[in-house]
């Protein structure tokens, strides 16, 4: 395409060469390719900072088995790690941090290289992944563990069937890696000092009767097959469960949800048995003109690097379409720059931004929490910066099982009690829902309502009659 011209063109005759005139007498001005921060990936043996991985060449880091069997589960293998590289205080936090977390702690050599160890408080993966006890903050009175109510829509364990045509199937309660911002706290990862979880263990019985279930219902046409995490399911099982659901007549799509490129890209590029199991799935599926793809999960710019690209690369060849949705998290993704990175260096790489949703209200996560008025601000900054279809919808799961609401859609929004109200004609009509921003970040007086715990049930009431009064 020609897009510079150095001599002035003829005087235009037509209407068309007049406004191609105008075109080119304003050029847009030339970008400085320095600036694409979005193509620029952290490449070479970037590891090799860390004390303890010094000596571990490429291959090597580049072995899942070995990134599975390295991850850190607890403060005495992160010290080891990282050998001197942090401070006594820093220990002494993370140790209480570990302490008090309701999830489990459990962070792959692969990210934990990619935390800036020189400033680790204010790292956005280390706010992901390690809790420091001296960052949280006490939780909010309105939140619970499973804020969004998983369990109550789940007519046999481990599926929540909330949606008229889509259902959630939580085939094992383990990942590669432990965020600590889970939604799914309740049942994810091994029960902490904190919590007791629901157990979802791999177990035939159980997944059996949730295919019965599938299979009982014909409006059921697409299954998320999440977890925990697809990434912990062996070759075979994930190749049975995809098998298994293509052989239901009804079910046209599904999704096979892994937060593993994010945190292990690793296991795509040497696990070809994973990949192979993968593969087979999503080619039978097109054979039956039935989509699977890959939902993944990156919240961040920074946890994608070379090696993602490479991943990535590796499914796209073979024709796997990979979507993302990341969480909304205070200090991590909740500033326009840092969002609108996420999204361009996700295209970059092919992977399609699909949701960025607000945090759920999860204990024990407070200080990663942002007000509603971040998401839709942040909204504004990054629709129009890239393609449509790469531009990621924002949302609110609605707590108390409402499902996911675009966070423009709101009924009502007191900014300084921080109440939203959302309501789900096509979900649970006739209710309303509600989302409260995290307490030390409003206002003064809203924080002054919220001391009084006489005030909360006239706080909720008041927004839900605006709601209802702007509705009618
Ligand atoms: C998120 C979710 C789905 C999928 O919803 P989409 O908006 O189609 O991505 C299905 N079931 C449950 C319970 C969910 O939480
Ligand atoms: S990978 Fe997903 S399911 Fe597992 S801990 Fe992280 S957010 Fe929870």
């Amino acid at each position: 395409m020609e897009t510079e011209s150095p001599t002035l063109p003829p005087t235009p005759t037509t209407t068309t060469d007049k406004l191609l005139t105008v075109v080119q007498r304003a050029p847009r001005p030339a970008v400085d390719e320095s600036t694409l921060k979005h193509k620029h990936l952290l490449d070479g043996p970037f590891w090799q900072r860390i004390p303890s991985y010094r000596e571990v060449d490429e291959a090597t880091f580049a072995d899942h088995r070995w990134q599975s069997k390295h991850s850190i589960t607890n403060v005495p293998k992160l010290l080891a790690a990282l050998q001197g590289l942090v401070t006594p205080e820093f220990v002494t936090d993370a140790e209480e941090g570990f302490r008090r977390a309701p999830m489990s702690v459990r962070v792959s050599p692969y990210l934990l290289s990619l935390i800036d160890w020189n400033d680790p408080y204010r790292d956005p993966l280390r706010r992901q992944f390690i809790p420091l006890a001296s960052r949280l903050l006490p939780d909010h009175p309105k939140l619970g563990l499973d804020s969004l109510g998983e369990q109550a829509d789940a007519p046999v364990p481990g599926l929540t069937h909330r949606y008229a045509d889509k259902a959630l199937f939580l085939p094992l309660d383990t990942c590669p890696v432990y965020c600590r911002f889970c939604t799914r706290s309740y049942a994810v990862g091994v029960d902490t000092d904190e919590v007791e979880k629901v157990q979802l263990r791999v177990n035939e019985d159980r997944w059996r009767l949730a295919f019965d279930y599938i299979r009982s219902r014909t409006e059921l046409e697409d299954i998320v097959i999440s977890g925990g995490d697809a990434y912990n399911l062996r070759a075979a099982q994930l190749e049975e469960i995809g098998n298994t659901l293509l052989d239901i007549p009804h079910v046209r799509r599904m999704r096979v949800a892994t937060k593993g490129p994010a945190v292990m890209p690793q296991k795509i590029l040497t696990d070809d048995p994973w990949l192979d199991a993968l593969t087979r799935i999503v080619e039978r599926g097109r054979k039956l003109h039935k989509e699977i793809v890959l939902h993944t999960h990156f919240n961040h710019p920074n946890e994608i690097t070379a090696i993602t690209q490479a991943a990535m690369g590796r499914l796209f060849e073979r024709g796997i379409f990979v979507r993302n949705q990341s969480v909304l998290q205070r200090g991590v993704n909740d500033d326009a720059e840092t969002m609108l990175l996420l999204v361009k260096r996700l295209g970059h790489v092919n992977v399609h931004p699909y949701y960025v949703y607000m945090h759920d209200l999860v204990q024990g996560v407070e200080d990663l929490r942002t007000t509603l008025q971040v998401a839709i601000d942040l909204e504004k900054h990054v629709r129009g910066s890239t393609a449509g279809f790469n531009t990621p919808t924002f949302v609110c799961d609605a707590p108390g099982g409402g499902g996911k609401r675009d966070v423009h859609s709101h009924e009502y929004y007191d900014r300084a009690n921080g109440i939203s109200v959302f309501t789900a004609p096509s979900v649970k009509p006739g209710r309303h829902f509600m989302y409260f921003d995290p307490i030390d970040a409003l206002p003064e007086r809203g924080r002054a309502k919220w001391a009084k715990p006489g005030n909360h049930q006239k706080m909720i009431d008041e927004a839900l009659d605006r709601a209802r009064q702007l509705k009618g």
